[in-house]
């Protein structure tokens, strides 16, 4: 705990290793979620597929399906120094998915539309959740989401997805954005109708002023981040989706071919959600860690101290200063930071410089553009392969032995519609 202070305070990459870890037979009895909540978020994108075609013509090839491709990345590997036979690294490309451009195209757009489908079943549009669902796109139904507001409170991203798909059922739509947000993101709401309410503070003093507003308005619906199961579940259906990528691609999990899984952590529903679904198909096989700006550790805090939601990173001489706006997050989730108590194997620090200089290498090796939180995920082969840390992870699951046939996935969270110079001014911070 005392060097674990030290680092933090000090802002001092590390890995953490989650000593709460347990094996996925024990660790999932005793969560409030099942592997059955990820099949209903499943089963309800199906019923959805359809109006989503209808609305966004860049999924029509992907029959309304919101799914990123999963890219072979041995150049960024060799770039990174991830040596052959420590096993092959993969890009899960969440930076290019469409209709949000970032990882919130699942939660947010999931959460959603549970929320619309819902409120047609409650005003009888919809009979019942096998009804035609393009229905929801008609007259009536439109009427009665034009009467609603949704609101959230976001960082960039969040909103974008939000808006974006509540402006295009035709609710109001509100979004709530802590200080860091950038301007484009809120640019494009705009554009789109959605009000944006701009807020001087960081994303848990935004979220708290607007989950006031909504509180007892029946006609306004804030979508809770930091609590939302269905955020969560929607994050959730990636897995079985890149298992299917897995099985296309001839791989196959296993004790000898272990998965390791690298993601970007803000407030912790998308990476949580990732990492819950992934120990439910992989069970130990899976080994998911979270990566955290060194100026916005509260994941790592959360989960090392055990106090979740009740400790923030200025309790520990920490500024909110970061360059990775989806990963600017003060205090944790306590949702679903009790969730990955067993299920997570660890978190990593890194610096701004070093995120900056992983955007470059993916850059330049596999010519993909992301914003510099998707860029994090780079840094985990690293902390596992060459830490005293990682080396003692590795040795306690008897891993040192197999990691010849192992899986690192690189999970990049946003980028596609950062617009072009931004993208150039990213690259020239380490050039
Ligand atoms: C939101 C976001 C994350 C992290 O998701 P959380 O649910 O906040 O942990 C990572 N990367 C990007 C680009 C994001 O927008």
């Amino acid at each position: 705990m005392e060097i674990f202070e030290k680092n933090l305070r000090e802002r001092r990459p590390f890995l953490w290793l989650n000593h709460n870890w347990r094996p996925a037979e024990t660790a999932l009895s005793s969560l409030p979620l099942s592997g059955n909540d990820i099949s209903y978020a499943e089963n309800r994108l199906e019923r959805f597929a359809g109006i989503l075609e209808t609305l966004f013509p860049e999924l029509r090839e992907s029959r309304g399906i919101i799914e990123s491709e999963l890219l072979p990345a041995p150049k960024l590997a060799k770039r990174l120094g991830v040596p052959s036979n420590s096993g092959a690294l993969f890009i899960k490309a969440d930076h290019a998915l469409p209709v949000a451009g970032s990882i919130k195209a699942r939660g947010g757009i999931y959460a959603v539309l549970y929320y619309a489908e819902k409120l047609a079943i409650e005003e009888g549009v919809l009979s019942d959740e096998n009804a035609d669902h393009l229905k929801l796109l008609g007259k009536p139904a439109r009427a009665i989401f034009a009467e609603r507001t949704l609101s959230v409170a976001s960082t960039g991203n969040l909103g974008l997805s939000i808006g974006v798909m509540g402006a295009a059922l035709g609710f109001k739509v509100t979004i709530h954005m802590s200080e860091e947000a950038k301007e484009w993101k809120k640019e494009r709401l705009r554009n789109r109708g959605v009000e944006v309410v701009e807020h001087e503070s960081d994303y848990i003093a935004a979220g708290k002023a607007a989950r006031e507003q909504a509180y007892g308005d029946p006609l306004l619906e804030f979508i809770d981040d930091e609590n939302s199961r269905e955020l969560f579940l929607g994050y959730a259906v990636a897995i079985s989706r890149l298992k299917r990528q897995f099985n296309e691609a001839g791989i196959q999990i296993s004790p000898n071919a272990p998965l390791f899984i690298y993601l970007p952590c803000g407030v912790d529903g998308a990476p949580g959600g990732i990492t819950f679904a992934a120990r439910i198909q992989f069970g130990d096989d899976a080994h998911c860690f979270f990566a955290e700006p060194v100026n916005a550790p509260c994941m790592t805090l959360g989960l090392a101290t055990g106090k979740h939601s009740d400790t923030t990173i200025y309790d520990y001489g920490i500024e909110l200063q970061t360059d990775a706006d989806g990963l600017a997050v003060s205090r944790p989730s306590q949702f679903v930071g009790e969730m990955m108590e067993p299920l997570l194997s660890g978190c990593y620090t890194l610096t701004d410089e070093t995120m900056y200089k992983h955007l470059l290498s993916m850059y330049e090796s596999e010519g993909i553009e992301v914003e510099p939180s998707a860029a994090t995920g780079c840094e985990g082969p690293e902390m596992l392969l060459n830490t005293d840390e990682g080396r003692r992870y590795l040795t306690e699951h008897s891993l040192t032995n197999k990691m010849r046939n192992a899986i690192h996935v690189v999970w990049t969270t946003g980028g596609l519609f950062v617009p072009k110079e931004q993208h150039v001014e990213f690259r020239g911070v380490k050039k």
